[in-house]
């Protein structure tokens, strides 16, 4: 019997959790699912997650000492860099357009805009009043109510919503001054950036340092080290080659428990909660979508032109499946590289150099989504933001998108600073917290597929590209 592809095995894997979940539901067992089976899901993403720091720091030292000349290694990073910031752009871009054609929250009935827009006038006086008196908004009651009448939620799943967790978590992340993410990307000790995935940032800065003092010694003195990494390398890659031989099993129980953690013992709130959000998710889904099926596509056929349409699903199906089941671009990354190497042929210096850094910084689905929301919000408040709130949100989307570590609800953290750049109350983040699980899911297929375009287009104008094998011939040519 012929073997069933991988990306077939975990997306049957991931069908089967979701199935899973709904029965146990039904059948008033999930509590014993997210006891017994849900742990496994984490046990997938810290195996995963485990390999995705090192493999950072090995892969980009790697993939600089093998670019070889400093300069190649400057225009190369100038391209990436700029093509990341390209389409992160236009993602952003897509995402106003559409959700200001849509208009999600104007979708809602009158009334309730009118109560949100008193609710949001309360909030906007508490504020002054909060930085007089110092008394803490956030848990404002007018607003936790609205909240819960929107999602209909319990007041203590609300509170498990954690809002003030995640608001914290953003405020440590808002700098004191405007060279502070510079000044933040300079790590004053290696290993305790090591030791921390947030970090990734100041171990890529490390990384390309590293390499680029390899560059500049002796060879005789590089080459043990340059093999060592290389060596490095493959051992993790192996590891990942292990772990996803059970990935189908592991993408089970992460949907069984992601699924019975919102459903609980009531299948019909799974319902509930989307119906209330349902126009919301259908713009990021819709917008999400538009990025994977159509915008990629076409500028693989543009810039790359060798890979056919489907051949390109075909070929980075698995990374896909598991981004999408993982919510976690990082912990994808092993995948991405060998999809990327293996299957697109791409050369192996110019993915461990971009992909890495991709991972990290680029994130199309993050800030399309992020846009979305924050004017979704808006709406629903009966809040008309101007063209120059608009122009800030592109601002800031593209910055938040590139600060969100590429971990599961990292762009719903960095939500509350684009929310508190056009002035908005950032505890809202609680409405839209019920359906983010999926859409962080989506968008992170989305943030990888970027990653893979990008990376594809630079390889090609690299002419490291060989998909087809005929390419370098015809590019020797021209
Ligand atoms: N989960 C996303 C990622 O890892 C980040 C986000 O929350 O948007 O790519």
């Amino acid at each position: 019997m012929k073997k069933i592809a991988l990306h077939w095995q975990i997306v049957i894997g991931l069908v089967l959790g979701i199935v899973w979940a709904l029965l146990s539901s039904t059948l008033g067992w999930s509590q014993f699912t997210i006891d017994w089976i849900a742990p496994f899901g984490t046990i997938f993403i810290n195996l995963l997650k485990l390999i995705a720091v090192p493999l950072v720091l090995f892969s980009i030292i790697n993939g600089v000492a093998g670019i070889g000349d400093p300069a190649n290694l400057g225009r190369m990073g100038a391209k990436t860099l700029l093509a990341y910031l390209l389409t992160t752009i236009f993602a952003v871009g897509l995402g106003l357009l559409l959700v200001n054609i849509i208009k999600p929250g104007e979708l809602i009935d009158q009334q309730s805009r009118i109560d949100n827009r008193i609710a949001y006038e309360l909030w906007a006086e508490g504020e002054d009043l909060q930085i007089k008196d110092g008394i803490n908004y956030l848990h404002d009651p007018k607003f936790k109510e609205r909240a819960l009448e929107i999602t209909n939620l319990t007041k203590s799943e609300l509170e498990d919503a954690t809002v003030s967790e995640k608001m914290q978590e953003a405020d440590k992340t808002k700098g004191a001054g405007p060279l502070k993410p510079l000044v933040d990307i300079i790590p004053s000790n290696i290993f305790k950036s090591l030791g921390d995935n947030g970090l990734m940032l100041q171990v890529i800065f490390f990384a390309i340092f590293f390499g680029i003092a390899l560059l500049f010694i002796p060879n005789e003195k590089s080459e043990p080290v340059t093999k060592f990494v290389d060596g490095v390398m493959e051992v993790f890659l192996k590891m990942v080659d292990l772990i996803m031989k059970a990935a189908p099993f592991f993408v089970f129980a992460l949907l069984a428990g992601v699924v019975s953690t919102m459903a609980g013992n009531d299948v019909g709130k799974v319902v509930e909660i989307f119906k209330g959000l349902s126009w919301y998710s259908l713009t990021v889904a819709l917008g999400l979508m538009l990025m994977i099926l159509v915008v990629y596509p076409l500028f693989m056929k543009l810039f790359v032109k060798v890979v056919p349409y489907f051949d390109l699903f075909k070929a980075i199906g698995p990374a896909q499946t598991l981004a999408f089941s993982t919510s976690s671009s990082a912990a994808t990354l092993p995948v991405t590289l060998e999809c990327v190497e293996d299957n697109l042929k791409v050369d192996k210096k110019i993915t461990s150099f971009v992909l890495p850094i991709g991972a990290t910084v680029n994130m199309d689905g993050t800030c399309l989504y992020q846009s979305v929301a924050v004017v979704f919000l808006a709406q629903l408040h009966m809040i008309d933001l101007t063209l120059g709130q608009q122009l800030t949100i592109v601002l800031t989307a593209t910055l938040a998108s590139i600060g969100s570590a590429a971990v599961p609800s990292a762009g719903l953290v960095m939500l509350i600073i684009v929310l508190q750049s056009v002035g908005l109350n950032p505890a809202w983040i609680a409405i839209i917290i019920p359906v983010d699980r999926i859409l962080d899911m989506m968008r992170t297929v989305v943030n990888v597929t970027g990653d893979v375009t990008v990376c594809s287009v630079i390889a090609k104008s690299e002419k490291m590209m060989y998909y087809d094998q005929e390419e370098p011939k015809e590019v020797v040519e021209s």
